[in-house]
């Protein structure tokens, strides 16, 4: 099959590799409809990350082709949406709501899945079938479900986005704008996406943001300082992962607010004194995605929301160089990839 190898930094092809097969009874072997490039993969692509002939993807839809002996609720020939982290969905970490930590989880950017097709571990854990076979509009929104929505949404939810809230919202990649409409879904009266970029301006108002600030760090705290009294916001989504996004989002949070911090985290160091003093609840990390899917998919299913849109380039797999130059020249918010 054909997939997606990055032999090193900016240098990403497509090449032959080897089929995937059922190797534990509870695999599923899934052909794919659409992957896509994430923001994460841009790390090592600019040298931040180590890399050396990495398989690459971590996002995936598409159709069961086969089951493993003991898989029980996925069957040949289901639609299905699975997170980036595989994992049981029966443990006590998982019941509680934290799938990407279950014990037995396996990291699906470890089996690459820009690719044709791909072997999902845990599949009975892992993937949540749809009601049916998707129109071709709906690809999107589902593949947004793999990910950047799901992670956007945990964001929301840890920052508690909710009724008579203002949420703050840093980094304007398609994490940070699928958290404005998470934000909003839950419920949230105020939304202020931080953005410079006029298109990306425009699908955060699209997805519900009532105010965009401009400026960043310092001087974007003090725009929402202006903006909320000089209280600051009761919930601060940080989708960025840097230092200055990090203390961008904790200083633009009130005493007793919350940050939902899931942008992947590069040498931040957060000051303990500063943080001592600011009085605000810290919740982030790798987003447990398969937790909202069920909820996710009904949403997209029922046309209450459309994620896709951060879509902004579709190219076939072949061309998946292509999307990787994009996103790191920042012409593409965010690439699919067809298959
Ligand atoms: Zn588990």
């Amino acid at each position: 099959m054909r997939g997606v190898v990055m032999y090193g930094p900016g240098d990403v092809r497509v090449e032959e590799r080897e089929d995937p097969r059922i190797v534990e009874p509870t695999d599923a072997i899934i052909r794919l409809t659409a992957t896509c490039i994430c923001g994460s993969d841009l790390w090592p692509y600019r040298g931040a990350e180590p890399v050396d002939h990495q398989v690459m993807g971590h996002e995936y839809v598409g159709v069961v082709e086969e089951v493993g002996a003991d898989v029980r609720t996925i069957r040949v020939g289901d639609f299905v949406v699975g997170s980036f982290w595989a994992s049981d969905n029966t443990c006590e970490i998982c019941r509680a709501g934290y799938q990407a930590y279950c014990p037995h989880r396996v990291l699906m950017g470890t089996l690459g899945t820009q690719s044709e097709r791909a072997r999902v571990p845990l599949a009975d854990g892992t993937l949540v079938a749809t009601p049916g076979m998707p129109e071709p509009d709906l690809i999107p929104s589902l593949m947004a479900a793999s990910d950047v929505l799901g992670t956007g949404w945990f964001a929301a939810v840890a920052a508690q986005a909710g009724p008579g809230r203002t949420v703050a919202v840093v980094g304007d990649g398609a994490v940070g704008l699928l958290g404005v409409l998470a934000a909003r879904q839950l419920g949230a009266e105020r939304v202020i996406a931080f953005s410079r970029h006029p298109d990306r301006q425009a699908l955060a108002r699209d997805f519900g943001a009532t105010d965009i600030v401009e400026e960043r760090g310092d001087a974007g705290v003090a725009r929402i300082q202006e903006l909320t009294g000089g209280l600051g916001a009761h919930s601060v989504i940080e989708a960025v992962g840097t230092q200055e996004a990090m203390m961008q989002a904790i200083r633009s949070a009130r005493p007793g607010g919350h940050v939902g911090f899931v942008g992947v985290s590069h040498d931040v160091a957060v000051p303990g004194d500063e943080l001592f003093m600011a009085g605000v609840h810290l919740h982030g990390g790798p987003a447990p995605v398969r937790q909202y899917l069920p909820e996710l998919i009904r949403l997209i299913w029922d046309r209450t929301i459309d994620p896709g849109k951060v879509f902004d380039l579709t190219l076939p797999l072949d061309r998946a160089a292509d999307g990787y130059r994009a996103m790191d020249r920042r012409t593409a918010t965010k690439v699919l990839l067809t298959l």
